[in-house]
């Protein structure tokens, strides 16, 4: 079988890790081809200056090739910020929520409540809806009346890595609310309209790279809302103004970002990734449907997430055969997160349609041999 990350000169797994997750095999190799001599100037990437003419020109490439690759309009700046998005979850109260005002969030997963619980550190925080009381297996219902329209702002997170809940659609808010996006583990699988968000801050070690760096694309008249004084590197305009080059910036992880750009770019672009991933998703949710309940989704058929696909078996034994197996058989980070148990496959954008195929296989084989 042709395997994009089954070269045969290479031992490479099947990785269905939740992030840091598999990278394209291509960009791996361009990596290790330059990482002596990075286009001729005798040092890799890793051991020049930030400020260098080299980088300089990467980062411009890759600002242009995210634009590009989003269509982002000129009133939107792209940061490259450290500390992960959990420090987004406190720099955004930090910088667009007013004193005295409050914010509003869509909590439909662990990292909703992560982020709800660092915004209110800080100030008023709402929760207009949660589905904490079905586990987090579907979207949080709400209609407009349950939203506050004075917010500051109104967050969700597009996919819940680890509950495996997706939106399909982005929540509409009132006319003048911002919307505020976690899209850590579905940004740059799918298209969308940028000019929805307010917001939208992705860690990039699902995606778009290897840990180590945050995209953050913020509207630019937000950041008149941020306030004087704050610590120079948690300061949104700050390092909007000095192009995320405030301090020493992740030069190793953004070069890697730029390479999974471009490598997006070739492929064709957002609408080319959503269709690769629509199939793999596909695949692993029949041999689900198709188990008779052998394998038991966790989230209800309309939140289904297509990053993280989240079941269980009948017992924890059977789920840990299931795990152990599947290392056996070369496929690795299938257990669920230590907080809920089970099984999560995530099918991030470098993971192959042929690393797909052999998971469904091999759920249907294990079904054969232990249902
Ligand atoms: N939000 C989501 C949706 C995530 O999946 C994660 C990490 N798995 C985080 C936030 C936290 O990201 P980080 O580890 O980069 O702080």
């Amino acid at each position: 079988m042709e395997n994009q990350q089954l070269n045969l000169d290479y031992h490479r797994i099947h990785n269905f890790n939740a992030g840091p997750a598999t990278l394209p095999l291509s960009v791996l190799e361009q990596v290790q081809a330059e990482l002596l001599d990075y286009h001729g100037t005798g040092m890799s990437l890793m051991e020049m200056s930030h400020r260098s003419t080299e980088f300089d020109a990467l980062f411009q490439q890759i600002e242009n090739d995210l634009s590009k690759l989003l269509n982002l309009p000129a009133d939107y700046q792209v940061l490259f910020l450290q500390g992960g998005a959990s420090l987004q979850f406190a720099m955004l109260p930090m910088n667009l929520r007013p004193a005295g005002a409050s914010a509003d969030y869509l909590v439909n997963g662990a990292w909703g409540q992560a982020a709800v619980k660092e915004a209110k550190k800080l100030g008023a925080t709402r929760v207009a809806a949660t589905s904490e009381s079905t586990n987090f297996d579907r979207l949080p219902a709400f209609s407009a009346k349950d939203l506050d329209p004075k917010a500051a702002y109104l967050h969700y997170t597009s996919n819940e890595t680890i509950h495996g809940i997706e939106w399909q659609a982005e929540p509409q808010p009132p006319a003048g609310l911002p919307l505020v996006c976690d899209m850590s583990s579905n940004f740059l699988s799918r298209p969308f309209d940028v000019t929805k968000f307010g917001l939208i801050y992705a860690g990039a070690q699902k995606n778009a790279g290897p840990a180590g760096t945050t995209i953050v694309i913020v509207r630019q008249d937000l950041l008149e809302r941020v306030p004087p004084n704050l610590p120079a590197m948690l300061d949104y305009r700050l390092q909007a103004d000095k192009g995320s080059m405030y301090n020493t910036p992740p030069t190793f992880s953004i070069y890697i970002v730029g390479l999974v750009l471009r490598w997006l770019l070739d492929m064709g672009g957002l609408p080319e990734i959503e269709r690769r991933n629509l199939a793999k998703a596909s695949l692993i949710y029949s041999a689900i449907d198709q188990s008779g309940g052998f394998y038991r989704p966790h989230a209800q058929a309309d939140s289904r997430s297509r990053m993280n696909i989240t079941f269980r078996m009948d017992n924890e034994e059977l789920e840990s055969l299931f795990a152990k197996q599947a290392k056996a058989n070369g496929l690795v980070g299938l257990k669920g997160h230590r907080s809920v148990g089970g099984l999560r496959a995530s099918l991030y954008n470098a993971l192959s349609l042929e690393s797909a195929q052999t998971l469904a296989e091999f759920m249907q084989e294990f079904q054969r041999t232990h249902g």
